[in-house]
């Protein structure tokens, strides 16, 4: 696409051009504030023509993300359609802007599309200017004292602590927007104002999205769960986690905010809150693994299990297309993936039951399901994703993990002991009570409604995982 020409004769630098991306807040967001340090700022967000036509619950999601942000701008935001490594460097031109701002985005599609900008920008006589990264330490910054990455978990979450993390950064001013005139607007890619506001507008399963309904979510957590977390973050049944994983992965918050109102709360000391940090610490872990090795986005992490062989074909395809559908027959299997299909959520304890189920009871290659959840979840976020199914699956950072097959029975009794959360989602069983709902194939009216019967033998095929395991081991 050509680019129109950058006005002729000195430049007087007075706006910074602020390119928003996964960071769609105003608050805790030091490029915002780089870029106010130029004098005013053009907020732009550029949009894959994709995410646009995309009906998907992710896509949407991010288009409401996107009209919270422009409300929250007053209307400023630029936003704008086409192949960001053209409309951005287009924008740069057209608004005379030396300095583009962003957060820096550390995931492998991310870095190599940043760097195509940064190339054309230099090439055009202007630069890309990074500034903060979605975490509370930027990937790559926490290693030995070698040097080299943490490879588990345990001592990277203690020296990610020691090291520490800045106070949350200022808020600018009001007044530091700049709405360019519409000749130049008019020569940066293809207005997509419209659908986003379109998107804005309509109701959603996860409630309000953007800045301010994340800081809501925030502060009610806070208030009402933080104390408690400890104790029930592991039961799908109760609403006992924060939920500000969508949040996060848009970056309508930023975890140093969140890290800096813990510090400050009243149960700062307690196990409850230094559990909940812990946790922001496993997303700030398998960032820096993606970070050192952007390979293991889909690709096993440990190459101990390489020849491990997955099962393909008909066969193993009609029983994924019933674990997608959540009509495995394992109530606690089927609750989670129908959650995932109808809120585009599931709660971590079901996240780990429904992976194990696919990758040791039906012995399909882990990418197979993480593609799958990042198309519905709208949390999706590449790193947590990719290495919460390989610590499942036995091929990520966890040490020693083959012999660790979930089962799906017992993981449901145990965190869901009244059943409520598989009466929730699977209609089908409603009519048992209690722990009953974990076993429909126990009571004479548990297929009453039409649930189907299991698709697998667990006990057998948590057999089968582990002979496949150990002679892949034993011919490594
Ligand atoms: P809370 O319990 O309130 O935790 C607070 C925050 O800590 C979360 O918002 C999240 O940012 C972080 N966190 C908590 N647990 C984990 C974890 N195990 N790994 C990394 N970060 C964590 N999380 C995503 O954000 N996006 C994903 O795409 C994603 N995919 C996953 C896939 C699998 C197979 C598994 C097992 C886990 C995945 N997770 C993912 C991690 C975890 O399930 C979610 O972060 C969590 O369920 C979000 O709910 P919450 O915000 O209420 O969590």
């Amino acid at each position: 696409m050509e680019r129109p020409d950058r006005p002729h004769g000195p430049i007087v630098v007075t706006l910074g051009l602020l390119w928003f991306r996964q960071d769609l807040r105003l608050s805790d967001h030091p490029a915002l504030l780089a870029a106010a340090g130029e004098g005013s700022v053009v907020p732009l967000v550029v949009l894959e023509p994709g995410q646009l036509t995309d009906t998907r619950g992710p896509a949407r999601r991010m288009l409401r993300s996107v009209a919270a942000l422009h409300e929250a701008t007053g209307g400023a935001l630029l936003v704008r359609s086409g192949d960001p490594r053209e409309v951005v460097p287009q924008a740069a031109a057209a608004l005379g802007a030396q300095r583009v701002h962003i957060s820096r985005d550390t995931t492998p599609g991310g870095r190599e599309r940043d760097e195509h900008v940064a190339d054309q920008l230099q090439t055009d006589g202007a630069e890309l200017v990074t500034a903060g990264t979605p975490h509370a330490i930027g990937p790559g910054l926490v290693h030995t004292g070698e040097g080299t990455p943490y490879k588990v978990f345990t001592p990277f979450a203690r020296a990610w602590r020691e090291h520490g993390w800045p106070q949350p950064a200022d808020h600018p001013s009001e007044d530091i927007w700049r709405r360019p005139d519409s000749a130049a607007v008019a020569r940066i890619g293809e207005d997509a104002l419209a659908a986003v506001l379109q998107a804005g507008a309509q109701d959603a399963v996860d409630g309000p999205a953007g800045e301010r309904a994340a800081l809501v979510r925030w502060r009610t957590f806070l208030e009402d769960h933080l104390s408690e977390y400890d104790a029930g973050r592991d039961r799908p049944d109760l609403d006992a986690t924060s939920r500000m994983s969508i949040h996060l992965a848009h970056g309508e918050i930023h975890p140093r905010t969140m890290l800096a109102d813990i510090a400050a709360h009243p149960a700062a000391g307690s196990d409850a809150a230094h559990r909940f940090v812990t946790e922001l610490a496993w997303r700030e872990f398998y960032a820096d693994v993606l970070w050192h090795r952007p390979d293991s986005a889909w690709q096993d992490l440990r190459d101990a299990l390489a020849a491990l062989p997955y099962d393909e074909g008909p066969e193993t395809d009609r029983l994924v297309e019933a674990w997608r559908q959540g009509r495995t027959g394992f109530p606690f299997v089927d609750a989670g993936m129908r959650q995932l299909a109808a809120e585009g959520f599931m709660h971590n304890r079901a996240r780990m039951v429904v992976a194990s189920f696919l990758t040791k009871d039906l012995h399909v290659w882990w990418p197979v399901g993480a593609r799958h959840f990042l198309d519905h979840l709208l949390d999706g976020d590449l790193a947590s994703n990719s290495h919460g199914w390989q610590w499942v699956a036995g091929t990520g950072t966890d040490a020693s993990p083959y012999f660790r097959v979930f089962n799906p029975v017992t993981q449901g009794q145990r965190f869901d002991p009244d059943g409520a959360y598989v009466r929730r989602w699977v209609p089908e069983l409603a009519h048992l009570g209690g722990k009953a709902a974990h076993t429909p194939w126990d009571h004479p009216d548990g297929y009453d409604h039409g649930y189907p019967e299991r698709i697998v033998d667990h006990a057998q095929e948590r057999r089968e995982t582990l002979d496949r395991y150990e002679s892949t081991r034993e011919g490594g």
